[in-house]
């Protein structure tokens, strides 16, 4: 089914110039960028996205980092595009990444890891509607 996903190329993959290879990746996945636009996030902006993760320990650290830097916000679509683009991404540490995955490929540690994708269509709809408006998403 065709569907959309939010992703975010990380301050550490704009900070080293690897948007467009990133973004080759996942055009070769088969996803297609429908939105595409570099923020600087502010601190509440990344508190507001990351809130699940509030209490964990890396939680200033990671809002931190999320705020060093400008980011690229995305919107994906394609066939399943939250599992695939999760298939793409790899897992959230870099060590553990299979081969080919943009964080295998690219990921300096578990929190650099230079790229966000949402886990669930319901997770996609909100994080789309925290960065980007219906007129911004031309599919
Ligand atoms: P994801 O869905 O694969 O991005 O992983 P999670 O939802 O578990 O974590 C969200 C983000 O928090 C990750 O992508 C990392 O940037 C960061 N993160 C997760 N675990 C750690 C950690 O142990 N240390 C630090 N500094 N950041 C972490």
């Amino acid at each position: 089914m065709t569907e959309r996903t939010f992703s975010i190329l990380k301050p550490d993959a704009t900070r080293r110039n690897l948007t467009g290879k990133i973004n080759a990746v996942i055009e070769d996945a088969g996803l297609r960028i429908v939105a595409q636009k570099r923020i600087h996030m502010s601190k509440a902006q990344a508190e507001k996205f990351y809130e699940i993760h509030k209490e964990r320990p890396f939680f200033g650290e990671l809002v931190e980092f999320m705020t060093s830097a400008p980011v690229v916000v995305q919107v994906l679509e394609g066939a399943d595009a939250v599992a695939k683009y999760r298939e793409v991404m790899g897992a959230t540490n870099p060590a553990q990444a299979a081969d080919g995955t943009i964080r295998k490929l690219f990921a300096e540690s578990v929190g650099e890891n230079s790229v966000h994708g949402s886990d669930s269509q319901d997770n996609a709809k909100i994080e789309i509607a925290q960065f980007f408006t219906d007129a911004e998403i031309v599919g």
